[in-house]
């Protein structure tokens, strides 16, 4: 058994992954629903306005942002960067453009390990093979 302190009040607590113990991990739920009501009424509250009026650490609320359970208006300073171009963005870890750039980054690299692999093939063909062996 896995018993750890609760990052948050410093209860001991079996640990199954969440670094705060049930109670705490309980009231931050309770948190993050009352940010969404704030956010509700104040569609253009900044993190630092609500990290005040809800009593939130600015920290976990980047933390919810990342995990994107929390999401601010468009244009709203987060004070969360993307991490590749660090432009301000609402919600995750990287701006909608340089996740656009990443994944056609992976689907080319997909392609380029395809073509890759029946060139691949294609020298492994008998006629290949002979034409190699002529030249050892
Ligand atoms: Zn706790
Ligand atoms: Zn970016």
């Amino acid at each position: 058994m896995d018993i750890r302190n609760c990052k948050s009040c410093g209860a001991m607590f079996q640990y199954v992954g969440d670094p705060v113990c049930p109670k705490c991990h309980e009231a931050l739920e309770l948190k993050l629903a009352e940010v969404k009501d704030y956010l509700k009424e104040h569609e253009f509250a900044t993190v630092a306005e609500v990290s005040e009026e809800v009593d939130v650490a600015v920290k976990q609320l980047h933390r919810w942002v990342r995990e994107e359970r929390l999401m601010f208006a468009p244009g709203v300073d987060t004070g969360m960067v993307c991490s590749k171009c660090g432009v301000p963005i609402p919600s995750g870890s990287m701006c909608s453009k340089c996740k656009e750039q990443l994944k056609n980054a992976f689907s080319q690299a997909n392609r380029k390990e395809g073509h890759y692999v029946e060139q691949r093939s294609t020298s492994q063909s008998s006629k290949e093979r002979m034409h190699l062996s002529r030249y050892k």
